[in-house]
């Protein structure tokens, strides 16, 4: 009998509900997470819910929960997360900073990252063209030469060099053919926070790495962090999941939904009587 050390590879297609307790989840986030359920009862695979925690300072218990019952309340299931385990506990990433760390360091050694002092405002200052919207700006690369050993009581965190002008391609599953330019479309992003806990990007890489999941189904508003993790999986020689980007969902004045959409929350709308089917009945 063989003893396994490691789950095996998977055979089977994986998907993954991976929300943020940083506020009550919206019509907008059920209507992804509803396909990435069905792409996953499609294909005959399973479904993990990952809470993404990473943030102490925005992240709440009480969102946690709630995001718990309001998935349950609207359909969902999985077979996997913090609520019932699973082969590739913990399901909570504030509890996988070991796994991080592993990776951060293998991308340090790797020479793939500099410490950078810069603050969001130097940042800002640093740029000449305006910017808008959500995507954070280009970094203009001040600290890209620093060095550790140079940097003296003062904040740092360390961001991942993009290799300039390389169009990073993949093929999504919903949108097809995708390029992005390293360097003009998204520049050099933070990996870890001078906090010392993990930036999105690489937790992310290194949970749907870890898990196996197959296929990444999340908002189009990730299309250009799905760029920069394609490096992070290039870096660190993982392969990457397939990916499948939704269309975000707007309000009545052509505003994407967001948790400060209280109206919209499924709380707020199971409050109101509306039932799960009725909801999705309006997709
Ligand atoms: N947890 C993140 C969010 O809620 C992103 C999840 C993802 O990578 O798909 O926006």
């Amino acid at each position: 009998m063989r003893v396994a050390t490691q789950p095996a590879a998977p055979t089977s297609y994986r998907g993954r509900l991976a929300p943020s307790p940083t506020g009550y989840l919206h019509l907008g986030h059920a209507r992804t997470f509803w396909t990435a359920q069905q792409r996953a009862h499609a294909n005959k695979g399973s479904l993990v819910l990952r809470n993404e925690d990473l943030d102490p300072s925005r992240s709440k218990t009480e969102f946690a929960s709630a995001m718990l019952a309001d998935l349950r309340w609207f359909g969902f299931q999985w077979s996997e997360g913090p609520d019932c385990g699973g082969p590739f506990s913990p399901y909570n990433q504030s509890e996988r900073g070991h796994l991080y760390l592993t990776a951060f360091n293998q991308l340090r050694a790797g020479g793939f990252l500099y410490p950078c002092t810069c603050t969001r405002k130097d940042i800002l200052s640093a740029l000449t063209a305006p910017h808008g919207g959500d995507e954070e700006p280009i970094y203009p690369g001040t600290c890209r030469s620093n060095q550790e050993s140079q940097i003296h009581n003062q904040k740092f965190s360390w961001r991942f060099r993009v290799p300039d002008g390389e169009a990073v391609k993949f093929t999504d599953t919903h949108l097809g053919p995708q390029q992005f330019i390293a360097g003009k479309d998204f520049g050099d992003f933070i990996v870890q926070r001078h906090d010392g806990i993990a930036a999105y990007q690489l937790a992310v890489v290194v949970d749907d790495a870890a898990m196996q999941i197959t296929e990444v189904v999340r908002g189009s508003d990730l299309l250009l962090s799905t760029a920069r993790q394609l490096l992070l999986y290039r870096a660190l020689g993982l392969t990457p999941p397939a990916f499948h980007h939704c269309p975000l969902m707007r309000d009545d004045s052509g505003v994407r939904l967001a948790k400060r959409h209280d109206a919209l929350s499924l709380r707020t709308l199971r409050d109101q009587g509306l039932s799960p089917e009725q909801l999705r009945a309006g997709w």
